[in-house]
């Protein structure tokens, strides 16, 4: 095995299509459903949003998809991400195990998340498409859909949730800066934001609530579309991308991942890197644990129902089968902002109900502990949400320790916290609390599902 502590591919080996897990896996994940009829949604519910070439990624169920030449243009810029082993952390932890990490945060953007937002954009602009709408939460996502429209001449508008856009103002400063429009949610720009703003005008606003802004926007205007940066199957089939890459850089380090790990959202970076590998365990390939790590005060995967239910608090989008905490959910304020949806991907529930992954919740001083140290010995400060995987990848090391046996464990680095500075500040001014999602309210939220009768 080599000594390098760094595995980097040439532009060559950016993947030339995205791998579909649809394709390899064993059972297909329970239909979308129109939430009027109840009826398996067709592409055409779905046209006033999305342009029909996303659609029908959204449906597919081939293997390889092709990444049109403009995308993968794009994507030279920063792509192939380099493949780091930790070398320095595993000696501070004294363990046994490999440490390998995936580092996304060197996009423009500084996450996984310009990977998507770039073909959104694309097949937006190829659709004659003049704008588009979509939410926020930590800012992430809205500044890497700002950075793709600025790219293609696509306008952006970004419903920011309002805690964050009043605790994150360079997140805003830097979607401002590539071009696009972004403003509080809930905003008087939409019937449903001017609603709940009359019922309480200091509501902090959530994802859920953002989303259904930025669908009412597009769903109103022909010329306007909407985009989501996580949960939907085209997003985590773009986010694969950084799975292949792993694939063969942990090739170039003679060495094969026993488990890997990500953080979990709305799914898509775990997605991204644990797909690939879980497709190839599926084709015969050598088995790999796949942990999904989620914040306690979020838990979606570890105490939601898997259930029927709407992607946004308005309940205007169709009803997907998901881990859920309701709807009506609404997060503590706690800093792993991209944490805070109250549902999981679809396929992400889909392959924790076959077995395929494992899940487990973290408090965030847990994480933010693991992030420190990290930092203090690899360099790179991560973003709130990959302390998360961090921690996940840390007490897998220190299992391995305990146990006396050495496995290759390889987690996804999703995003630096350069933007995160005052959730570092709160952490070590103590500020920090940790926090359950309380039981009383999951209980009331999750009363609040739509019912859906099961398929005969
Ligand atoms: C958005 C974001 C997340 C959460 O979203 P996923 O779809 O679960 O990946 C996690 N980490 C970072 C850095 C993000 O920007």
């Amino acid at each position: 095995m080599s000594d390098q502590v760094k595995y980097v591919l040439d532009e060559e080996r950016i993947p030339r299509t995205w791998y579909n897990l649809m394709a390899d896996l064993p059972t297909p994940p329970p239909p979308v459903l129109h939430p009027g009829t109840l009826k398996p949604v067709g592409p055409d519910d779905l046209a006033p949003l999305f342009p029909m070439s996303l659609i029908m990624q959204e449906v597919s169920t081939e293997r390889d998809i092709e990444i049109p030449g403009p995308v993968r243009d794009v994507y030279r810029q920063w792509r192939p991400s380099p493949l780091y082993r930790a070398r320095r952390l595993e000696k501070a932890l004294q363990t046994p195990a490999r440490i390998y990490y995936k580092y996304e945060g060197v996009s423009p953007a500084g996450s996984h998340k310009p990977n998507t937002a770039v073909p959104q954009a694309f097949y937006n602009k190829e659709a004659g498409i003049r704008k588009i709408s979509t939410e926020t939460g930590a800012g992430q996502w809205g500044s890497s859909l700002a950075f793709a429209g600025a790219l293609f001449g696509i306008e952006v508008q970004v419903f920011m949730v309002r805690v964050s856009f009043n605790q994150k103002p360079y997140r805003r400063a830097l979607m401002e800066s590539y071009g696009a429009r972004c403003v509080a949610s809930p905003s008087m720009e939409t019937n449903f934001g001017r609603a709940l703003l009359a019922k309480s005008p200091d509501n902090n606003g959530s994802l859920g609530i953002a989303i259904s802004e930025a669908v009412e926007v597009a769903a109103t205007n022909a010329d306007t579309n909407y985009a989501l940066g996580s949960v939907l199957n085209h997003v985590l089939l773009h986010q694969t991308v950084v799975g292949q890459e792993a694939i063969a850089q942990m090739e170039l380090a003679g060495d094969y991942p026993d488990i890997v790990v990500g953080c979990t959202g709305g799914g898509s970076n775990f997605a991204g890197i644990a797909f690939p590998f879980i497709g190839a365990q599926l084709r015969g390939g050598r088995k790999v644990r796949v942990i999904a790590i989620e914040p306690a005060a979020c838990p979606s995967l570890t105490r939601g129902r898997y259930a029927y239910d709407f992607g946004d608090t308005g309940h205007m989008t169709p009803l997907a089968k998901m881990h859920t905490l309701g709807s009506a959910f609404m997060p503590p304020g706690f800093h792993a902002g991209g944490l805070r949806y109250h549902g999981m991907a679809p396929l992400v529930s889909h392959v924790k109900e076959l077995g395929l992954i494992e899940a487990k919740a973290y408090h965030q001083t847990a994480c933010f502990d693991a992030g420190v140290l990290f930092a203090r010995n690899e360099g790179i400060l991560p973003a709130p949400e990959a302390n998360h995987a961090v921690k996940g990848a840390i007490d897998e090391a220190m299992r391995c320790k305990e146990e006396g046996v050495s496995r290759s464990i390889l987690f996804n680095l999703c995003g630096h916290g350069h933007f995160d500075m005052q959730a570092y500040m709160d952490y070590f001014a103590g500020k920090l609390v940790d926090q359950n999602y309380d039981e009383s309210e999951l209980a009331m939220a999750l009363a609040g599902l739509p019912s859906v009768p099961e398929p005969a």
